[in-house]
């Protein structure tokens, strides 16, 4: 049968729930933890990143800085003291420089670094020129110390005016601008002395001189003398211009360059800063949220855990070890005892509050041990009972109204030796006529297949079963010892709901332990009855014998007088039953005599004695009956007798019986024994009479014949 609990909780059900909701938090912290432990690490690379970048920048910014700086420092002292040491630093600088920069960055300064080059090598012949300044300058005092010589002399005192003077003056001029490195002040001086010897000519010719070769001469090398100086001047201008403007560009190209180094690594450095912020800052927070995670995890682990250990650990545990005691208590536990065992009692009617599995387990044991109970009982109280009849009668209330099977027959094989199986209980009792008798218990599936069989499953399974067409049938063998003693055939109507017909099948499913329960002790009935009839019974006819008689005569006459009653009493006797002997054999009598003894009993009530008193000789006691009631009975058995054909293996037979009728009052003060001899006497005369006919003892009569008995 099926728990009734409303399942609010199973136990897969809560566990399914604990997972889902152990492994949904889990796998969102592990993809949050997880997305923040990337962020993480990325940030963490990032912030590597950006302090590498501003380190980076922040170096080589300033070494390239402090390299343009020191060109600047070193042009600047170039500049001023013309030294050539100078020169080579900033030679070594600017290769340092354009080692250090970048591809892009070269581009950018690529002109400048071409300035410094080309003005690396104008200055280096910017020192040539400075010798040959100074040569031009020794040349000029020369040529001065020359010029005054002959402007001292006669010879010169016509042309010195003309351009003596003027020249001295140029060289005075010349010396002054040059040691003050005055570029303009050259230039224009240049430009004087180029016209002092352009009007000479002319000149010389208003005065009407001529001059003579020395003169000439003099003139020719002051010409020359003044135009290599122009032209030293004129180199040394050019260089000094050159290296100005060089300066000049260099100084300004300093200051965009400076500019731009600055704002460039600035706000590179400002990135940077702000990248490691923001990364600082994120890593702050996935920290933050990474613990938090882990901590929330570790709460719901604990959670997990604690109701895990509530809910399914403990209570398990403690199921375990109910089902541990209950296998001890059922272990020691024997027959009777289980019925009386106060531990079973208690755990049989323990109320089971639990609505998951384990109170659904909890709910099989109690009812097994219910069952148990139940069945114990049942066995205990069948042992107690006296026939197999009760015990049939027991079954089928169980069936009726524990199990709710309204319909259902209950075959027996008479014995052993029987071939027949017959219906021995049915239920209702309308239904007795309809049932098939199995003159060959072979016919019946359950019987000689020792197997349930059910037209639930396969419909028309069985021949022999006569209500296929209105009713489904589960027959049930009843097995003992590898034995088929009978067959227990549960009946449905056809059209039962399948609800129904579920709650039936498994009605019939308990049914067949309380069978099972029942059959050792229906074949311990079985068998001493079997015991008791060899003691009691007739061996040939079936009929008690007079032992039998003699143990129950003196209670059979108690309930008479009891119930002030009276006993019918019939003495039968086989018409010339020693001619059939004699003429057919032995053999042939037993069949006759069997058969005749059938019919007696056939004709008895169920309450009636019929016992074979001698050879052919049968006593009926019919209890409640009196003189009359018995004559019609004695009468019923000698015309079924008379009508009835004997058969035996060779051929067919028809007897008479001849039979004496007395009666037995509880009034009366003759014994029953005396009676039977009435009976007897009665007989006597039916067979003086001319047999094949029924006499009731008449008391005169009797009392003579009794007297001519000898
Ligand atoms: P009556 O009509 O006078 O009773 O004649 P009867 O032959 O029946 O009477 P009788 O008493 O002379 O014979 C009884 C015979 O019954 C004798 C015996 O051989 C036979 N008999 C007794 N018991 C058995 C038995 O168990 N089997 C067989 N076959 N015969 C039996
Ligand atoms: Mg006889
Ligand atoms: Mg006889």
């Amino acid at each position: 049968m099926h728990s009734n609990h409303p399942k609010v909780w199973s136990f897969r059900k809560q566990l399914n729930a604990i997972i889902f909701i152990a492994l949904f938090f889990i796998m969102a912290c592990g993809t949050f933890g997880g997305w923040r432990l990337l962020q993480f690490s990325s940030s963490q690379v990032t912030i590597q990143q950006s302090s590498q970048a501003l380190h980076q920048n922040l170096y080589t910014n300033f070494d390239k800085t402090r390299l343009i700086g020191e060109i600047h420092t070193q042009l600047r002292l170039y500049m001023q003291s013309g030294k050539a040491d100078n020169l080579d630093l900033i030679h070594k600088y600017s290769e340092d420089l354009r080692r250090k920069l970048s591809t892009e960055e070269q581009k950018t300064l690529g002109h400048f670094l071409e300035t410094i080059d080309t003005l690396e090598i104008r200055m280096k012949s910017l020192e040539e020129n400075t010798k040959k300044i100074a040569q031009t300058e020794k040349a000029l005092i020369d040529l001065t110390g020359q010029l005054i010589n002959i402007s001292s002399r006669e010879e010169g005192a016509t042309i010195r005016p003309l351009v003596v003077g003027s020249c001295l003056q140029h060289h005075q001029l010349y010396v002054t601008a040059i040691v003050a490195n005055q570029i303009d002040a050259l230039t224009r001086i240049q430009i004087d002395a180029a016209n002092i010897f352009t009007d000479l000519d002319a000149k010389l010719t208003a005065l009407g001189k001529t001059l003579n070769a020395e003169q000439q001469m003099f003139i020719e090398r002051l010409k020359t003398a003044n135009y290599e100086l122009d032209e030293t001047v004129h180199t040394i201008t050019s260089i000094r211009i050159t290296t100005l403007e060089t300066q000049h560009r260099i100084e300004q190209f300093l200051e965009t360059l400076n500019a731009g180094v600055t704002e460039d690594s600035l706000t590179k450095n400002t990135e940077a800063s702000a990248l490691m912020d923001t990364s600082l800052q994120l890593a702050r927070s996935n920290l933050l949220f990474m613990s938090a995670s882990l901590i929330a995890s570790a709460f719901m682990f604990a959670i997990i855990a604690f109701f895990l250990n509530q809910r399914m650990i403990k209570p398990l545990i403690g199921f375990v070890e109910l089902l541990r005691r209950m296998t001890q208590l059922l272990a020691g536990l024997r027959g009777q005892q289980v019925a009386e065992d106060e531990n079973l009692i208690q755990l049989s009617e323990m109320a089971i509050s639990r609505h998951d599995e384990l109170g659904e387990a909890a709910q099989a044991v109690k009812m097994l041990i219910t069952r148990l109970r139940e069945l114990s009982l049942f066995r205990q109280t069948i042992e107690a009972d006296e026939s197999t009849e009760e015990i049939y009668a027991r079954l089928a209330q169980i069936f009726e109204y524990k199990l709710g099977l309204e319909r259902f027959v209950i075959l027996e094989q008479s014995d052993e030796n029987s071939a027949a199986m017959a219906p021995v209980y049915c239920n209702p009792p309308e239904l007795a006529p309809e049932l098939p008798e199995f003159a060959i218990a072979e016919h019946c599936r359950a019987k000689r297949t020792g197997l349930m069989i059910t037209s639930l499953e396969t419909p028309f399974i069985c021949k022999q079963y006569p209500f296929s067409e209105t009713m489904d049938h589960i027959c049930i063998p009843m097995l003992v010892g590898g034995h088929v003693i009978g067959v227990v055939q549960f009946l449905f109507s056809l059209d039962l709901p399948e609800e129904v017909q579920h709650i039936k099948n498994k009605a019939v499913e308990e049914a067949r332990y309380y069978i099972a329960e029942a059959l050792p002790i229906l074949q311990a009935k079985h068998l001493a009855q079997k015991l008791k009839d060899m003691a009691t019974k007739d061996p040939l006819t079936g009929l008690y014998n007079r032992r039998y008689l003699d143990s129950v005569i003196e209670q059979f006459i108690e309930g008479t007088i009891r119930r002030k009653s009276k006993i019918g009493v019939l003495m039968c006797d086989i018409d010339h039953f020693k001619r059939v002997n004699d003429l057919f054999g032995h053999e042939t009598g037993d069949f006759v005599l069997i058969q005749l003894a059938q019919i007696c009993l056939s004709c008895a009530r169920k309450s009636d004695l019929v016992i074979r008193f001698g050879g052919e000789e049968f006593l009926l006691l019919l209890p409640d009956c009196d003189e009359s009631c018995a004559a019609t009975l004695a009468e019923r058995i000698r015309a079924t007798i008379e009508s009835h054909k004997v058969q035996t293996p060779s051929r067919t037979l028809q007897q008479t019986i001849s039979i004496g009728v007395a009666e037995f009052s509880h009034a009366t003060s003759k014994t029953i024994w005396e009676i039977i001899k009435l009976a007897d006497i009665a007989l006597y005369q039916a067979k003086e009479n001319g047999r094949n006919q029924v006499l009731i003892c008449q008391d005169d009569s009797v009392n003579k014949t009794l007297e001519n008995i000898p």
